[in-house]
């Protein structure tokens, strides 16, 4: 059996290749790749064939949003999440419970780990958590970037019932939004330059959804400024309006990854208020499980950040409305533009497949 995998080459040279199945290692499973969420971090591998400080060694396949389907071992049939990072669970890092700043980790899409744009790949068994029955597999491509807002979250050390303000409006934004809201916190500022996802951002209950020009002119938000501002765009203009609308001795998260690899700030007003900043790296163990279970309260909702649905052979369209910034967040299906193979037992209602077990 081949796999149909998609890998980048250089800046916008994306090709398909047909390859062999990956051989699990050990404590390793075979997942059927089912939904596979295209990240800002993917554009900047498409669009520079670089992230920060990472190039591309040799043609890699990225996707780190995925959920799939175990296709090897006792729990074949079960729809996963998938945790893309993968750390060595050995070093001083790991064992001080820190695995997300393991140094020695590999991350799916990134460096030379192959990510989720194929149709099967290998993953570690203990880093894929089953999916409720009624969570969509395009849904559950969304619960990586949900864990990474938790993170954030976490970061910032929200409390119910204060105020908090996003700057940038793409998925992670978004789902920042909803994820305070779920924790009890007023969003009192949503900026972004996109008219369209300033409209998410006020459907989702943003109480002004500004462009980042017009924040200045509308504040203060608040009688001091808000508890908490999350930097989710990556521009230095974002990090300057956090810091202009955060209250003195409040916390300045920043989950964006900037274009090259430096992120500055006015220091004068970081100074004069004695902000606190927080730099935000994915997220930690638990996290996912975490997105999974906050996505079965019903609490959020991540079916209308699904814009846009291609099969792997239709990269070419998604890629170009990731690099326009069309639309919300773009999902590629691997198993839609070639018939699903059933995966081993399957045939067999009693076989390990059967899920009602
Ligand atoms: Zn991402
Ligand atoms: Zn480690």
């Amino acid at each position: 059996m081949t796999v149909t995998a998609l890998r980048i080459h250089g800046p916008g040279d994306l090709r398909l290749h047909e390859e062999p199945d990956p051989a699990p290692g050990d404590g390793e499973v075979l997942v059927e790749v089912t939904a596979v969420g295209l990240c800002g971090s993917d554009r900047h591998w498409y669009l520079e064939g670089s992230i920060g400080d990472a190039g591309l060694d040799r043609p890699l396949v990225l996707g780190h949003e995925f959920a799939g389907v175990l296709a090897s071992g006792p729990d074949a049939g079960l729809r996963v999440a998938l945790e893309p990072a993968v750390p060595c669970g050995a070093c001083g890092t790991c064992r001080a419970g820190l695995q997300h700043l393991c140094l020695q980790q590999r991350f799916a899409g990134h460096g030379t780990t192959d990510g989720a744009l194929r149709t099967r790949l290998a993953w570690p068994r203990a880093l894929a958590f089953p999916l409720p029955d009624d969570l969509p597999d395009v849904e559950a491509a969304l619960l990586e970037p949900l864990g990474v807002a938790l993170h954030a979250l976490d970061l910032g050390h929200v409390r119910a019932g204060t105020a908090a303000a996003v700057l940038g409006c793409g998925p992670i934004g978004l789902l920042t939004i909803q994820a305070l809201h779920a924790a009890g916190v007023e969003v009192a500022l949503a900026t972004d330059p996109l008219a369209h996802r300033r409209a998410a951002a006020a459907r989702l209950g943003a109480l002004a959804a500004l462009a980042p020009g017009d924040v200045a002119a509308a504040g203060p938000f608040g009688e001091l400024g808000v508890d908490v501002a999350f930097e989710t765009s990556g521009e230095d203009d974002a990090l300057a309006d956090a810091a202009d609308v955060v209250r003195p001795a409040g916390r300045v998260v920043l989950v964006g990854i900037p274009d090259g690899d430096r992120t500055s700030f006015p220091a004068s007003t970081a100074r004069r208020k004695g902000l606190t900043l927080l730099v935000s790296r994915r997220m930690r163990p638990g996290d996912l499980e975490r997105a999974i279970r906050l996505a079965r309260t019903g609490h959020l909702h991540l079916a209308p950040l699904v814009t846009e649905r291609h099969p792997l052979a239709g990269f070419g369209a998604a890629f170009a409305s990731l690099a326009g910034r069309r639309g919300l967040k773009v999902v590629i299906e691997p198993q839609a533009d070639r018939p699903v193979a059933p995966p081993p037992g399957t045939a067999d209602p009693a076989g390990p497949a059967d899920r009602s077990r």
